[in-house]
């Protein structure tokens, strides 16, 4: 599943590509998720403004002719990709949005189709506006601080990982980065949300931050080496503490690594080096 990382070096990959191009058509294939919100041979001649991210969600900002705003709400899904493509063949059977404009063809593949794209007036409105009311702050928010961790994570009983994971207070922190910061910060992934402490709420947001900043570098390095932006990205390499090292030495301690499900989900960790 393509995690905020993958998104934000997508995103990045269409800067300045995309952003003053014209839309020439907008080519549905199969059914996505949901449907698109508006004849599609109305955004004919709008033009990118913007290329924006918000939690997993990419929007692209338009201007119609006659100066109306509206937005492209795009998410990946399970299994989605975005290529801007200069010269594209015709569209595959996985093919099912091509936005043609005057800078390439913006194209998702989408294999199992939990993929959406959806237009909206702005971000706040319609249904872009409702998939994205309830996502926490973005990591590299400044406003989020330890005190606000710790404030939102108040009487909660449920664990710190799955209270990180639900993404109500910061997006972001998928599977694979929740469980590594948790690792990195020295926090034990089972401890009720509520007890973490006001420092320790503190190093876990650097820990985020850190993890995700290092994923997005790596996506970054590894984009360069794609001829276009058409591929699927896969998670970046990046070197797990503990993901995914059921039994494996604990790279500080060299105790086994554990795993133990919660919220339906894998969590790996090390029961010496994280602490409650
Ligand atoms: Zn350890």
């Amino acid at each position: 599943m393509p995690e905020l990382p993958e998104v934000e070096v997508t995103r990045r990959s269409l800067l300045g590509r995309l952003e003053g191009a014209r839309i020439v058509a907008v080519h549905l294939g199969k059914p996505l998720r949901w449907p698109l919100g508006i004849d599609a041979e109305e955004l004919h001649g709008w033009e990118v403004v913007e290329v924006a991210r918000r939690g997993k969600y990419i929007w692209l900002a338009l201007r119609g002719a006659a100066g109306q705003h509206g937005g492209l709400l795009i998410h990946l899904g399970m299994s989605g990709s975005l290529g801007l493509l200069g010269k594209a063949p015709p569209a595959g059977v996985h093919d099912h949005f091509d936005l043609v404009t005057t800078r390439g063809v913006l194209r998702l593949n989408d294999p199992r189709r939990f993929g959406a794209v959806v237009f909206g007036e702005s971000m706040l409105a319609g249904l872009p506006g409702k998939l994205l009311e309830n996502l926490g702050l973005e990591p590299f928010d400044e406003a989020l601080t330890g005190e606000y961790l710790h404030a939102r994570l108040k009487g909660r009983s449920v664990s710190i990982k799955q209270a990180l994971l639900a993404g109500d207070i910061v997006v972001g922190a998928g599977n694979i980065y929740a469980c590594e910061a948790l690792f990195r910060a020295g926090v034990d992934p089972r401890l009720p949300a509520g007890k973490l402490s006001k420092p320790r709420c503190t190093r876990l947001i650097q820990e985020v931050r850190a993890v995700l900043g290092e994923a997005m570098d790596k996506g970054g390095s590894s984009l360069r080496n794609f001829k276009d932006a058409h591929g699927t990205f896969g998670h970046f390499q990046l070197t797990t503490f503990v993901y995914g090292r059921e039994g494996e030495p604990c790279r500080v301690c060299a105790n086994p690594v554990r795993r133990i499900i919660q919220g339906q989900r894998s969590t790996f960790y090390c029961p010496i080096c994280q602490k409650k």
